[in-house]
């Protein structure tokens, strides 16, 4: 069908392996690509400047990279169903091609796009693109959806995957007269000071080879260690679409060995939520457990979840986790259970709370992937299992995982002198040997504002009362 198309950029910010642009060019003799810069998600339901900031970025190289292939990033401001419907009018566009979403309000809006369109006469193209599989099709063998990982991963993982798609080698040039408009500036406050990774798919593919080159065959050992991070670090790219997690599975499966394949299974993890978030929207208001549904007690303490927030808590892995975010709007993921496991059963507050705090920060905060991790960690998500079970105790956990401290050092600087046989526990030091170690407890350091191991009971006790079946 020769004629002018659009293609709708929204969370899939690359060339490479994009299932709509290469349909849209087969289908089309032009196409223009537009990204709508939408106040409903500038400023949505967790507003976040740090990654919008790391979005505009992503644009400026999305730009740079059509403008090399004799294209250019058309960028319009205002309701998509709007927009959209406005230049599809004013181009005479016979289709609108765009990368499918899973959340609600991209539904919805997705909808209402459909909807305009098809008022002019405009088809809607939706595709996949996003996802490993379509996440709206996997059903277990009694064609229900999926609610425990291990056999979502064996189903998808069976599936076996789409074509990956090179990106295209040029493009058609804009219609002449159309005014490209401009990519704003970043927001000037709010944005962390060491933002973990450069924005955009350039620098996306060069991670992604050097993860590839070496550190993937490492990655089953050194997933959870956290002196050196041992995982890719690619999630702030993955959710913006920088990388397709499709292109990523396939070069892993091919390079192949037992690191390549953990890490493919953790990308089904993406996957999974995603699958959850779209077939059960309401776990974004709601806890997926129904027995867990107002019945649980939450802590309504400010001051502790202002020490959980700004790494007050006198617990090192915990503060480290918590600064680091702040930092860098990136969070080891043992980093993330440990202080989400200390927000929800050590302080009692409701996940809630932490997922705000967390779509606030992270550079890769999205609702499908955040929701079903905090979920998780609260143990009222799927993937079930007994509340204690996921109760962890931040002092073993460093000690497990970071044994020389040197990421506790890292960011928590006060404990750089702190001796490695006390780090774990600064609280346990002689006066003596806090004045040796410049770390007096209650100035230099706060003390544990919370005793784990009583914690721990009463967490045990809330989820008892609340689902007597659960803790026991
Ligand atoms: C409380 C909590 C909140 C979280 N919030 C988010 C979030 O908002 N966005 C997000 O992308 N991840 C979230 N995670 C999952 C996980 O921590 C990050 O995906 C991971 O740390 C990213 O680092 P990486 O790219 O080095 O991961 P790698 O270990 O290299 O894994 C590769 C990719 O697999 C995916 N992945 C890995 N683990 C998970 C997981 N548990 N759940 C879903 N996908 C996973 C990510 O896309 C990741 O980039 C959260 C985890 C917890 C415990």
């Amino acid at each position: 069908m020769p004629g002018l198309t659009i293609v709708w950029f929204r969370r899939d910010l690359r060339l490479h392996d994009h299932p709509a642009l290469v349909e849209a060019l087969r289908e089309h003799e032009r196409v223009v690509p537009l990204f709508v810069l939408d106040d409903a998600l500038l400023e949505g339901r967790y507003r976040s400047p740090t990654r919008v900031a790391f979005m505009l970025g992503c644009l400026r190289d999305l730009d740079a990279a059509l403008r090399e292939r004799g294209s250019r990033l058309v960028v319009r401001h205002g309701r998509p169903e709007h927009v959209v419907r406005d230049l599809a009018r004013d181009l005479g566009a016979a289709a609108v091609h765009w990368t499918s979403d899973v959340s609600p309000y991209a539904r919805r809006r997705d909808r209402r796009v459909t909807e305009a369109l098809a008022e002019d006469g405009v088809v809607a193209r939706p595709h996949g693109g996003g996802y490993l599989r379509d996440p709206s099709k996997p059903r277990t063998k009694g064609g229900r959806p999926f609610t425990v990982f291990s056999p979502f991963h064996r189903h998808i993982a069976g599936l076996g995957g789409r074509t990956v798609h090179r990106a295209p080698a040029s493009l058609p040039p804009l219609p002449r007269g159309l005014e490209p408009g401009a990519i704003p500036d970043d927001p000037r406050e709010g944005v962390v000071p060491e933002p973990a990774v450069e924005a955009g798919e350039a620098a996306a593919r060069r991670a992604l080879e050097r993860f590839l080159r070496e550190p993937v065959d490492h990655y089953a050992d050194r997933q959870d260690g956290m002196a050196r991070v041992g995982t890719s670090v690619l999630s702030p790219y993955l959710r913006w679409g920088c990388l397709s997690a499709r292109e990523c599975e396939e070069r892993a499966l091919r390079k192949g060995g037992r690191g390549a394949a953990a890490w493919v299974r953790q990308l089904a993890w993406r996957d999974f939520y995603a699958h959850v978030l779209l077939l059960h929207p309401d776990v974004l208001d709601l806890e997926f457990q129904e027995r867990y549904r107002r019945t649980l007690a939450w802590s309504g303490d400010e001051a502790t979840l202002a020490a959980w927030r700004e790494g007050r808590t006198g617990y090192p892995l915990v503060d480290a986790g918590m600064r680091q975010l702040a930092r860098t709007g990136w969070m080891h993921n043992r980093a993330r259970l440990v202080t989400g496991s200390f927000l929800t059963k050590d302080l009692h507050h409701d996940w809630r709370a932490g997922e705000r705090h967390f779509a606030e920060l992270l550079l890769d905060g999205e609702p499908a992937q955040n929701n079903g991790n905090w979920q998780w960690i609260a143990s009222t998500g799927v993937d079930p299992a007994p509340a204690f079970r996921r109760m962890f105790n931040p002092t073993l956990q460093a000690r497990k995982f970071d044994p020389e401290a040197r990421y506790l050092r890292r960011w928590v600087p006060e404990l750089e002198r702190v001796p490695l046989d006390r780090v774990f526990e600064p609280w346990t030091m002689t006066e003596d040997e806090q004045r040796a170690a410049g770390c007096v407890i209650g100035r230099d350091y706060p003390g544990p504002i919370v005793d784990h191991a009583a914690e721990r009971r009463v967490a045990l006790e809330r989820y008892r009362r609340a689902s007597p079946d659960d803790a026991s």
